[in-house]
């Protein structure tokens, strides 16, 4: 692709993560590529292969290879006449530029190196050499002016520390935990694509434990932060969903949000749950389900949870109290359910970390999967931690919930 560009006449460089990680002796997980060519131009010289995208700001995405790069033109300096917000926060952005502004508008030093393929070097306006071999990361620039103009840089700041093992340099450090409310201010779809690539990743521990170091977290997950503020056990459950999420990262098994999302989340499902049974007369099936819609409703006003996500998050937590059926039919239809396999390592996961009271109870389901007869169910079975209502108490919790509603 960079030679494609060059034969037609632009100027083009490999830069970010790609060059870093390279020189830091990681497998770069994909290429940018900088250019001067326009995305009208870049849409010409590479035909069907590019598609455009427009997001913040118009880039190409070129195909070759079974391999994506991301194309974008060089961009302009940040001037007076960029729109911004009432904190800093750079609104419009499409000014092109020439490859010293581009290299002056990347966030951190060492994400502004360039290879250019005429003659094999790296361009490094920004000491990003020096810093990557004293293994830290420094934004460019003047820290909070820039973690203003976008706030997400606070998120990359400590994911990509985490993912090269650099120490994020102190001037670059230290504005983060005052600024972590402006956070606030980014649209939701774009931190759910953020926090993905936090948590969906070998560092997913070192991103969660940054972040609430940090007081990003809070911000993020506001309702967790302060379930984990109450009980120190629900980190190890978050803690135990990290470590799962990066052994299979590890060993290139598939991920999905869907699950670390029931994780993260769960905490404040419990305790919702529990007000609502407790405190509000709800039978116990409702008050789960009422409260994973609340949970869900509330979090997707700060960091936006994709339906295709939300549905199986759902079942995942739904289908847990049904674990304490071991009998018979019950058992075998839960078996055959096509979120079994999800909710089960979910509940695993539950009684691996911050409930172990599941433990045995998670050892019975990983035995009846392999067994060709049901095992044992225990005599106490069903009056375990989260009892599923009988069908009258359902009932007469259904009839409640409709009779408040009339009411309200
Ligand atoms: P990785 O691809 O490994 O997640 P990356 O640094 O390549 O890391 P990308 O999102 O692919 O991350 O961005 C490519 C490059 O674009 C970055 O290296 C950086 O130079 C620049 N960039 C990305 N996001 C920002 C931002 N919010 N502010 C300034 N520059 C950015
Ligand atoms: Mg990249």
């Amino acid at each position: 692709m960079l030679y494609t560009l060059v034969e037609a006449g632009f100027e083009a460089y490999l830069v970010g993560g790609g060059v870093r990680d390279l020189l830091a002796n990681l497998k770069p997980k994909d290429f940018d590529i900088a250019t001067s060519a326009h995305p009208e131009q870049v849409k010409k010289v590479f035909a069907r292969q590019c598609r455009l995208i427009g997001r913040r700001f118009l880039i190409a995405h070129v195909r070759a290879g079974g391999e994506i790069a991301e194309v974008a033109t060089f961009r302009g300096p940040i001037t007076d006449s960029h729109e911004r917000d009432e904190t800093g926060r750079i609104l419009s952005d499409n000014i092109y530029g020439s490859l010293e502004t581009d290299a002056f508008r990347r966030d951190f030093t060492v994400n502004a190196l360039y290879y250019d393929i005429r003659d094999y070097s790296i361009i490094d306006f920004a000491d990003g050499i020096s810093d990557l071999q004293r293994r830290r990361l420094r934004m460019i620039g003047e820290p909070e002016l820039r973690y203003r103009e976008d706030p997400v840089r606070m998120l990359r700041a400590i994911r990509v520390a985490n993912k090269l093992g650099f120490e994020i340099e102190p001037a670059t450090a230290e504005p983060i935990s005052r600024l972590a409310p402006l956070l606030g201010e980014i649209p939701p779809a774009r931190l759910f694509d953020e926090i993905i690539k936090m948590l969906l990743s070998r560092e997913a521990r070192a991103n969660l434990d940054g972040m609430r170091e940090r007081g990003l977290f809070g911000i993020l997950f506001a309702d967790t932060e302060t379930a984990l503020a109450e009980d120190a056990r629900w980190l190890r459950l978050l803690h135990q969903a990290a470590a799962n999420t990066a052994a299979r990262v590890e060993n290139d098994q598939p991920v999905t949000p869907a699950f670390l999302y029931a994780a993260l989340l769960w905490p404040s499902v419990a305790l919702r749950a529990q007000f609502l049974a407790c405190n509000e007369g709800y039978a116990p099936m409702l008050a789960l389900s009422q409260a994973a819609d609340e949970v869900l409703a509330r979090q997707s006003l700060r960091v936006s949870i994709p339906r295709r996500f939300s549905t199986p998050i759902r079942e995942i937590w739904l289908l847990q109290p049904r674990f304490d059926h071991r009998h018979g039919a019950r058992a075998k239809r839960l078996l055959a359910h096509p979120r079994f396999r999800a909710a089960y390592d979910f509940l695993v996961l539950r009684g691996a970390s911050a409930e172990p009271q599941l433990a045995g109870l998670a050892d019975w389901w990983t035995q009846a999967q392999t067994a060709k007869e049901l095992p044992p169910a225990p005599a106490d079975d069903a009056a375990a931690s989260a009892p599923v209502p009988k069908r009258r108490s359902r009932r007469r919790g259904g009839r409640r919930r409709r009779g408040k509603k009339a009411q309200d």
